[in-house]
């Protein structure tokens, strides 16, 4: 593999300290298709150490904004250059498949640039001073070291949301990917080397969430903590950072409505329901679970899903007919099993799917057949709980005030979608949908324009768009008397 294979502390690439390593496997076959090193407590510490003497006595955050802009830009141009070699990775590292990668590469792209475009355009404001003969004016500066830590469901492209922003605006950062997932991220740290980013502003740290990840949190040279994940290590990080009040931007786990009602078009809801869940084995955080369907379309809709369903392609992601890979790992296997047997113990019908496929050559693999359940009701811990695997749970409704309460019955907060053709009943609902995104006849429709980010549970800040970037700003009122006088008051 023409990877390093490495980690990257203050320009350098190094093997973990104590040199443990870590394989790394592809969930399709269990193959080992990497080994990289497995870094501790030691090595992120040197690398806050690094990140710390770079934003403190270095020049990046200092250097002019179109200068960074340029070197983000060009972060761009190499991620389009080895685009394919990307993909390919993405693809062996979690599953799924490679037009699913190449997708994502180009999303990655086009975040890069998206940030890069961003770099130079806020050059502070002045403000309307209420003392005569001075000058008001405020000013966004970079934070400081950043801490940035990556699920392995979209590895890069989560990677990708943190290091362009955080790099525009001047901050030096430590990166940590999953440790199950790091592949795309070691190689876009060659890239970011390529493009010029000085020693120390850049670092790349592999290991366990519970050594690396936690040093992270807790370090008190961290200025600001960035992470993609599940509620609980949430909430974990949560109570690390107030070690010294950092920064937070948690962006973590949903349960997304998605609610169709009579008079929406019919197939293109029932193939977007589709689309909305089981893209990357339905291990997507946004991926629209809970379906909530008008009664009196009901049976016609999970009919026309089960039809559907029963001819998904599962199977190499490197084939050009499979439709959906496997899961990433045993153990998260082993926890979607579990979550389809209590629904099934909770009164809930399986009506397509509920088990691993029988196919022989998938044996291998860690694959779970795309699942829906009926008769569903809010109190269900399969309705409730967020198992990131290709399940869909289906609920009835039938007023628009039902259908409203269905969809904001989670401590979830992150998307949610609606289907009608009636734009205002859309508007309505929407109004009073407690998400952070919410589609109308769409889902899981995202670009770098718009913050994303959770309402309740599922998150504090956004990604993206301008709120994305001012997340990595710190903002200053500087404030000048033009013609100081003395107060005499002692
Ligand atoms: P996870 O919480 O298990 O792990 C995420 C990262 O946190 C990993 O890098 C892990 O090593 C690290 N980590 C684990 N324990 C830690 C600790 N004590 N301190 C610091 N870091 C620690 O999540 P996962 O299983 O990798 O990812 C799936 C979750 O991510 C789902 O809940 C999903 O909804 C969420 N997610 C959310 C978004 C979003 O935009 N809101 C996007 C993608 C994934």
């Amino acid at each position: 593999m023409n990877l390093k294979q490495q980690q990257y502390i203050n320009g350098n690439w190094v093997d973990a300290n104590a040199g443990n390593t870590r394989d790394i496997i592809n969930p399709f076959n269990q193959e080992v298709i990497a080994t990289v090193p497995e870094g501790d407590e030691s090595d992120t510490k040197a690398a806050i150490a690094a990140a710390r003497v770079a934003f403190d006595h270095g020049e990046w955050p200092t250097t002019p904004a179109t200068e960074r802009g340029a070197v983000v830009r060009k972060i761009a141009e190499l991620i389009e250059r080895d685009k394919e070699e990307l993909a390919h990775l993405e693809s062996l590292d979690t599953g799924k498949t490679v037009e699913e990668s190449r997708g994502d590469m180009e999303d990655i792209a086009g975040v890069f640039r998206y940030f890069a475009e961003l770099a130079d355009k806020d050059g502070g404001e002045l403000i309307d001073s209420p003392i005569p003969n001075s000058i008001s004016k405020v000013v966004r500066e970079p934070v400081g070291v950043c801490g940035q830590i990556t699920p392995w469901n979209y590895p890069l492209l989560q990677a990708s949301w943190k290091l362009a922003p955080a790099l525009a605006t001047g901050n030096t950062l430590i990166m940590k990917p999953s440790e199950i997932t790091p592949l795309t991220t070691i190689k876009v740290f060659e890239l970011i080397e390529e493009a010029g980013v000085p020693a120390g502003v850049a670092n790349l740290v592999l290991g366990a969430g519970s050594t690396v990840g936690a040093e992270l949190s807790d370090n008190t040279d961290v200025d600001l903590i960035s992470f993609t994940g599940g509620i609980v290590t949430g909430k974990k990080i949560m109570q690390a950072a107030s070690v010294n009040v950092k920064k937070l931007a948690l962006e973590l786990g949903g349960k997304n409505p998605n609610v169709v009602f009579a008079d929406a078009d019919f197939d293109v809801a029932v193939d977007q329901a589709l689309n909305g869940v089981f893209f990357h084995a339905g291990q997507i955080c946004s991926a629209g679970t809970r379906l909530i369907v008008e009664e009196s379309i009901h049976d016609e809709f999970v009919n026309a899903l089960v039809e559907r369903v029963k001819k998904f392609k599962l199977g190499n992601g490197f084939e050009e007919d499979t439709q959906m890979g496997p899961l990433i790992s045993a153990e998260h296997l082993a926890k979607v099993e579990k979550y389809v047997e209590t629904g099934i113990q909770e009164g809930a019908t399986v009506a397509v799917g509920g088990s691993r496929p029988a196919d022989p050559e998938l044996q291998n693999g860690f694959f779970y057949l795309p699942t829906i359940f009926t008769d569903c009701t809010t109190d269900m811990h399969i309705v409730q709980d967020e198992a990131f695997g290709p399940i869909i749970t289906v609920e009835k409704f039938r007023t628009e005030e039902e259908a409203i309460k269905l969809a904001n019955d989670s401590i979830y907060g992150l998307a949610g979608g609606v289907w009608t053709n009636d734009i205002a009943k859309a508007e309505r609902c929407v109004a009073k949908m407690r998400m952070g995104t919410v589609w109308i006849n769409d889902f899981n429709l995202y670009f770098p324009h718009a913050p994303w980010g959770g309402f309740k549970q599922s998150g504090i800040g956004r990604e993206l768009g301008k709120l994305g970037m001012e997340e990595y700003t710190e903002t200053k009122h500087i404030f000048q008397n033009l013609k100081p006088e003395s107060i005499n008051w002692f």
